[in-house]
C-alpha cells in the first residue's frame, strides 16, 4: 500500500495535519503508537489537567463566597467518581477524533512507527512496510527526566502520573515552578493535600512579567505549604514510609520528607525515537527537528510539526504547523507566518501573555509605551470577588501599534485572544479602545488598558504627563 502521506503521531498537530491533508484530497495514513487518538495534549495533558483544574476551582469559589456570606460544608472528595468524569471527558475527545478519521477515510494504523527509509516505513505488529510519498513527523514530546530522582519509585510522577490521580497524597513536594508544575499544583492544593514547590531560578514562572506573575504568587503562598526559589533538588531518598527530599537553595531546608514527588522541570522532544536518521532526516542530539516555514525537514517530502520542531511546545502551535505542512503537502502555498503565539497558566488566577513582553523589551532596549488597567477599577471583577487581576497593552513607540500584552486574573486565557487578534491585524490603541466591548465583562479591561494608554480612559484618574495631553 502507498499512502500520498503518512503522518506519525496523532496528537494536535498529527491528527489536524491528517485531517487537513485528506479534506484537501490525499490519501492519508495516521500512525499512532497509543490505542486512541489525540496525543499528550487529549490523553495526558491539555484536556485532564483542564479538566482537574475545573474542579480545584469549584472548590477555590466555594470556599472564597465563605467571605461574602455563603458558607458551604468543606468539599468530600470521591477520588474514583472524580477520576472517571476526568476520564471520560478525555474519551468522548478521543472517540470523537476516532470518529473523524473514519468520516474523512483516514487509516488509522496502531503501532511504532520507525522509517526504514525515505520512502517507507515500518510499523510494529504489521507486517508489511508502508510505503508513503510524503510524510509528517509528529511524534511530540515527553517528561524530562533529572539526576538523583528515582523515577522507578511509584512515587515519583511526572504530569501523567499526577493526572492519573491515583490518590491524594498527604504531602507533595513539586519540583518546578513552571506552567505544567503550577497547575498540577494548584489541583493538588485545592484537594488539601500539603504541596510544597521548587524552582531554580530566581521566581515561579520564570521570564514572564513580575506583574503578572505577583498575584498568583501572593494567592498560591496562601495555600501552599512552601515556596522554595533558587533552590535545587540534589536527591531523592526513598524510605518504606516517605520520600526524602535534599535541597540546595535559599531558604530551603536541608531535606524534608513528602509521600509524593512530581518532577515538572520540562519536555524533551521524541525526535530520536522514529529511526529518521533512515529516511535522512537531521535531528539534533536533544530529539529536534528542524524545520523552513514551511515545515519542511532537510529531506523535501518529509516535514515534521509540533513539539518535535521546538519551543514554545504549546497545542495551538502544533495545530498551525499541523495545517500548513498538510497544505503544502497538497501543493498549496502555504507558510507559517504567525506573528505571535499566546501562553497562558491555567492557574488561580490564570496568566496569559502574547507577543512582546516587558521583560524581552528591557532585555532587548526596545522602546515601547504601556497601557495598564488593574482589575480593581472593574465592576465585573469586583462582584466576581477577584479585584487581584491586571491587564497590559505594549505599544509600538514608532506607530502606536499593538506589540504586546498579558493578562492575570480568572479567564486570562480567553481574555489574551482578543490582544493575539490585535497584534495579527496591526490595531492601535483606538482601534480597541473605540471597539465598544460589552458592560460588566472582563473584556472591557482590554479596551480600559487600550484608553489608558490613549489617555482617554475615564474609569481611572492618570495625571496628565506632557506626553500623555499631546496624545489624548
Ligand atoms: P503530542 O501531543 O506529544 O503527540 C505525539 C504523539 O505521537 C503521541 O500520541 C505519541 O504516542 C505518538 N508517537 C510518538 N512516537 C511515535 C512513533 N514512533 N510511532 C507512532 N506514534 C508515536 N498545551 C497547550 O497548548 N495548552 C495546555 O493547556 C497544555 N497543557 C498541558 C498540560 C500538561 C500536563 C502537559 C504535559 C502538556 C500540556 N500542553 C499544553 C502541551 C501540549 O500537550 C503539547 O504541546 C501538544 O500535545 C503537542 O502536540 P504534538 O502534536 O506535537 O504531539
Amino acid at each position: 500500500m502507498t499512502y500520498d502521506l503518512v503522518v506519525i503521531g496523532s496528537g494536535p498537530g498529527g491528527y489536524s495535519a491528517a485531517f487537513r491533508a485528506a479534506d484537501l484530497g490525499l490519501n492519508v495514513a495516521l500512525i499512532e503508537k497509543y490505542s486512541t487518538l489525540g496525543g499528550v495534549c487529549l490523553n495526558v495533558g491539555c484536556i485532564p489537567s483542564k479538566a482537574l483544574l475545573h474542579a480545584a476551582k469549584v472548590i477555590s469559589d466555594a470556599r472564597d463566597m465563605a467571605s461574602h456570606g455563603i458558607i458551604f460544608d468543606e468539599p468530600e472528595i470521591e477520588i474514583v467518581i472524580l477520576r472517571r468524569w476526568k476520564d471520560s471527558v478525555i474519551g468522548q475527545l478521543t472517540k470523537g477524533l476516532s470518529g473523524l478519521a473514519k468520516q474523512r477515510g483516514v487509516t488509522v494504523l496502531t503501532g511504532e512507527a520507525n522509517f526504514q527509509s525515505p520512502n517507507e516505513i515500518a510499523v510494529s505488529g504489521q507486517s508489511d512496510t508502508i510505503s508513503f510519498k510524503q510524510a509528517i513527523i509528529a511524534v511530540g514530546s515527553r517528561p524530562t527526566e533529572i539526576p538523583g530522582i528515582p523515577f522507578d519509585d511509584p512515587r515519583v510522577l511526572t504530569s501523567t502520573g499526577a493526572l492519573a490521580l491515583d490518590d491524594l497524597p498527604g504531602r507533595l513536594l513539586v519540583i518546578g515552578g513552571g506552567i505544567i508544575g503550577l497547575e498540577m499544583a494548584t489541583v493538588y492544593m485545592e484537594m488539601d493535600v500539603e504541596v510544597t514547590v521548587v524552582e531554580l531560578m530566581d521566581n515561579l514562572m520564570f521570564g514572564v512579567d513580575r506583574d503578572l506573575v505577583k498575584p498568583l504568587e501572593k494567592r498560591m503562598a496562601k495555600q501552599l505549604s512552601a515556596i522554595y526559589i533558587k533552590t535545587s533538588v540534589v536527591k531523592i531518598e526513598a524510605h518504606d514510609k516517605h520520600l526524602t527530599a535534599h535541597f540546595e537553595g535559599e531558604g530551603a531546608p536541608a531535606t524534608a520528607d513528602f509521600d509524593k514527588v512530581l518532577v515538572a522541570v520540562g519536555r524533551q522532544p521524541n525526535g530520536l525515537g522514529v529511526g529518521a536518521d533512515k529516511a535522512g532526516v537531521a535531528v539534533d542530539e536533544r530529539g529536534f527537528i528542524a524545520v523552513d516555514k514551511h515545515q519542511r525537514t532537510n529531506v523535501p517530502h518529509i516535514f515534521a510539526i509540533g513539539d518535535v520542531v521546538g519551543q514554545p511546545m504549546l497545542a495551538h502551535k502544533a495545530v498551525h504547523e499541523g495545517k500548513v505542512a498538510a497544505e503544502v503537502a497538497a501543493g498549496h502555498k502555504s507558510g507559517f507566518d504567525a506573528l505571535v503565539i499566546p501562553s497562558v497558566a491555567y492557574t488561580d488566577p490564570e496568566v496569559a501573555w502574547v507577543g512582546l513582553t516587558e521583560t524581552e523589551a528591557k532585555a532587548s532596549g526596545q522602546k515601547y509605551g504601556k497601557g495598564l488597567f488593574p482589575w480593581a477599577a472593574s465592576g465585573r471583577a469586583l462582584s466576581l470577588g477577584r479585584t487581584e487581576g491586571l491587564t497590559k497593552l505594549l505599544f509600538s513607540e514608532d506607530d502606536g501599534r499593538v506589540v504586546g500584552g498579558g493578562v492575570v486574573g480568572p479567564n486570562a486565557g480567553d481574555l489574551i485572544a482578543e490582544i493575539a487578534l490585535a497584534i495579527e491585524t496591526n490595531c492601535d490603541a483606538e482601534d480597541i479602545g473605540l471597539t465598544i466591548h460589552p458592560h460588566p465583562t472582563l473584556s472591557e479591561t482590554v479596551a480600559m488598558a487600550a484608553e489608558a494608554y490613549a489617555g482617554t480612559i475615564t474609569d481611572l484618574y492618570i495625571p496628565k504627563t506632557k506626553k500623555s495631553a499631546k496624545k489624548s
